[in-house]
C-alpha cells in the first residue's frame, strides 16, 4: 500500500511513499559507510531516498537535472518522514568511485544518532570531506535539519579522519560549487556507464533494471546510450560484480 504526498514542485508535484513507513510509530535508518559519484557520501539523508519505491527515483533524478538539484532534491525526500533514529554500519566501508565500488575499507565501527546532518557530517569529516561543503547538508542546515558543524554537536568517542581515504573521482569539493564540473557530470557525452569489462560477467542485469532503457547488450557488454541516460548510478549500484562505473 502507497500513499501520495504533496512535494516540492520543482521536481514533481505528487510523491507516492510505502504506508508501512508513513505508519510506523518509529523508523530507523540504517545506512551503510560509503562514497557515491553525485553526492560525494551515502548517509543519513541519501539513504531515505529509498522511500521512493518503483520508477520515481528515476524519475527525480531525471527532474532535478545536476548534482546541485540533486542535492537540493535529496532533503525534500528526507522530510517526507523524517527517521527517528540512524545506526551506520562503519565496519567495513566502501570508498573510491561509489556507489558500487570494489575497493572496501575495513574501519571496526557503528556509528549512531538521532540527527541526520550530524551524523553525515561525521561520515564526511572521517571520509576527509568537508561537510560545509556538501550541497544537502547545506540545505539541511538552511531548513533547520540541525548544524553540520561538528563543534555545534556532542560526539561520543573519537572523531578521527581516515587515512588517505578516496573520494570519488569528481567528488569531495570539486563536485560542489564548480560550473565546470556540474557541467561535465550532466553533459551526456562526457559522464557515462561503462562496464569494466575484466570484471563484467555479461549477466545483463543492469540492462534490465535501467530505468529508462538507456542499456543494451553490445555482444557481450552492455553499452549505454547517452542520449537516453539519465546518470541516476542504479546500473553502477546494481552490478553483482562491481564491475560498472560512471567515467
Ligand atoms: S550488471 Fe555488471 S556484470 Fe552484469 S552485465 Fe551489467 S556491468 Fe556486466
Ligand atoms: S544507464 Fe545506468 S546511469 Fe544511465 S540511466 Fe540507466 S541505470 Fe541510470
Amino acid at each position: 500500500m502507497r500513499s501520495l504526498f504533496d512535494f516540492n514542485p520543482e521536481y514533481m508535484s505528487v510523491v507516492s511513499v510505502s504506508r508501512a513507513i508513513m505508519d510506523a510509530d518509529i523508523v530507523i535508518s540504517l545506512p551503510k559507510f560509503k562514497t557515491h559519484g553525485l553526492t560525494v557520501m551515502t548517509g543519513a539523508i541519501k539513504n531515505s531516498y529509498g522511500f521512493l519505491p518503483g520508477a520515481q527515483k528515476a524519475r527525480l533524478h531525471k527532474a532535478a537535472g545536476s548534482p546541485a538539484r540533486f542535492h537540493e532534491m535529496i532533503v525534500d525526500v528526507f522530510r517526507i518522514r523524517i527517521p527517528d533514529l540512524f545506526i551506520v554500519d562503519a565496519v567495513v566501508g566502501m570508498e573510491g568511485n561509489g556507489p558500487a565500488s570494489p575497493e572496501l575499507r575495513d574501519i571496526g565501527l557503528i556509528l549512531a544518532s538521532d540527527n541526520a546532518v550530524a551524523l553525515d557530517a561525521t561520515i564526511a569529516t572521517m571520509m576527509g570531506c568537508d561537510p560545509a561543503k556538501l550541497g544537502f547538508l547545506q540545505k539541511a542546515k538552511r531548513v533547520g535539519l540541525g548544524d553540520f558543524d561538528l563543534r555545534n554537536n556532542e560526539i561520543i568517542g573519537e572523531l578521527k579522519q581516515i587515512p588517505d581515504f578516496k573520494l570519488p573521482p569528481l567528488g569531495g569539493e570539486a563536485n560542489i560549487g564548480n560550473p565546470s564540473i556540474q557541467a561535465l557530470l550532466t553533459k551526456p557525452t562526457m559522464l557515462r556507464p561503462q562496464p569494466d569489462t575484466e570484471r563484467c560477467t555479461g549477466c545483463g542485469t543492469c540492462v534490465d533494471q535501467c530505468p529508462v532503457s538507456a542499456l543494451s547488450m553490445v555482444e557481450q557488454f552492455p553499452e549505454a546510450d547517452p542520449e537516453i541516460c539519465i546518470r541516476c548510478f542504479c546500473c553502477q549500484e546494481i552490478c553483482p560484480e562491481k564491475a560498472m562505473a560512471l567515467v
